[in-house]
């Protein structure tokens, strides 16, 4: 298929205007409000005019049940701040509680996260895409029965197992500060799935730019698609990670695994220093469309969160690279051991391509319909809660802090501005591409994993 001329790739974004809405509680680290502002910071950018943007369905328990297991599902499903109180026993078997906490919409959070991701997947086998795009995918920590790290729902995985049934062999890249030990736990028996995540305690990609271990990789392994998580803790001054990678290096991985040709699904995950994130991300869209965008950051809805430089790019710190030479080394040739000992591109058994995942409504009440493309900004001007745009609350090293005097950063927009975005918006709406979802339900259960 001749999608692809030069490097110029066809990009598919999943959004959906409710996800920065969902918030953790006081303290959190995790804000899904820094979703929006990666939106509202690429929208500024012009960058919607070269992408197709989709409104994700909400992925039901049928879906994810293709990994998680019913109980767990069943109680992500029924769990409420205001009936925790009878569900004690099972919030503690399935780790919920503490770092994973109960919050209003916590279930469809999980809907829309994993919605993202599968569509993604679908889209890229059907050919319909050369990159797609869920910012607010990427959750790899979540387990078969239990959440873990801010993760409760593992899209990855549910999107894995949807490129399974298309692809022979998927590549899963992970560039969070943190072990993607969820997907890994899931397709560790299986030769289908290759899991290669950098993090704390032997990263050096590409912070070094020897990127031979992924080349390595790529010839030993030939993956017929790649999933890439770009979890944006490990960027310089997160608040949780402790790494020092620019935008720009972080970058570097995305630019590099895109070369490669091979259909990409590209995913968010961890980021705890939202209005980095939100530069990261953003950038990285642009990457995926190879088009080049300004440092001068362009006015948006968040515009105060990147004061006082207001630039698109970040300075690493003056910290010390303790991975010395030597040891990058070392490490290399242990791994290029490694991937000396396993089988050169393992083959699968022909089998019959089970049907695509389910994309139906949700029954959500919401007026819009979703078979069709968003229209980008309405959904951008609900209002939300105050405590969503309290990104100055504890962002300082070491942890949450309850820390209870919010900046209240948001800034009404002049009706001005919002004619001019509507404007804008109406044009880009003529051309709408409208997503036909698949309906089908799922039969077979996939055997392969
Ligand atoms: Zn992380």
């Amino acid at each position: 298929m001749a999608l692809t001329q030069g490097t110029k790739k066809k990009v598919c974004y999943y959004y959906d205007g409710d996800v920065g809405n969902y918030y953790y509680g006081q303290g959190h680290p995790m804000k899904p409000h820094r979703i929006r502002m990666t939106h509202n910071l690429l929208l500024n950018y012009g960058l919607y005019r070269k992408m197709e943007i989709y409104r994700p369905h909400k992925a039901n328990a049928e879906e994810m049940t293709k990994y998680h297991s019913d109980d767990y599902i069943k109680f992500l499903r029924s769990i409420r701040p205001d009936n925790m109180s009878e569900y004690s026993k099972q919030m503690q078997r399935f780790n919920v509680g503490e770092d994973c906490p109960v919050f209003d919409g916590l279930f469809e959070f999980c809907q829309l996260s994993t919605g993202g991701s599968v569509a993604g997947a679908v889209k890229l086998n059907k050919q319909q895409t050369d990159i797609a795009i869920n910012w607010a995918g990427g959750l790899h920590h979540a387990k078969k029965s239990e959440a873990s790290g801010f993760c409760y729902v593992n899209d990855i995985v549910l999107a894995i197992l949807e490129l399974l049934k298309y692809h022979q062999r998927v590549l899963y890249i992970d560039i969070d500060i943190h072990h993607g030990d969820g997907v890994e736990e899931a397709f560790y028996t299986t030769d289908r799935v290759m899991t290669v995540s950098f993090h704390k305690y032997g990263e050096y990609f590409p912070g070094t730019g020897d990127l031979r271990i992924m080349a390595k990789v790529m010839e030993t392994y030939q993956p017929s698609a790649v999933v890439l998580q770009c979890g944006a803790d490990s960027l310089s001054g997160d608040r949780l990670g402790c790494f020092n990678l620019t935008i720009k290096g972080h970058a570097k991985c995305v630019e590099y695994i895109k070369s490669f040709n091979l259909p990409l699904l590209m995913l968010g995950g961890g980021g705890y220093t939202i209005r980095n994130v939100a530069r990261c991300w953003t950038y990285e869209t642009a990457v995926a469309l190879d088009t080049a965008i300004p440092n001068e950051l362009p006015y948006n809805d968040y515009f105060e969160y990147f004061g006082p430089d207001f630039k698109l790019h970040i300075s690493p710190s003056n910290m010390t690279n303790q991975n010395t030479n030597d040891y990058l080394e070392k490490i290399k040739q242990r791994l290029f051991e490694n991937l000396r000992m396993l089988p050169h591109a393992p083959g699968v058994q022909a089998q019959a391509i089970p049907e695509d995942t389910v994309q139906e409504d949700s029954g959500d009440e919401d007026e819009d319909d979703p078979d069709k493309r968003i229209s980008i900004l309405a959904h951008d001007k609900r209002i939300a809660c105050d405590e969503e745009f309290s990104d100055s609350e504890d962002e300082g090293q070491g942890g949450r802090r309850n820390t209870t005097s919010y900046k209240k950063a948001k800034r009404a927009k002049t009706d001005e501005e919002k004619d001019g975005e509507e404007k804008e918006v109406k044009e880009e709406d003529k051309g709408a591409v409208e997503e036909k979802m698949d309906t089908k339900s799922t039969k077979e259960e996939l055997k392969t994993v």
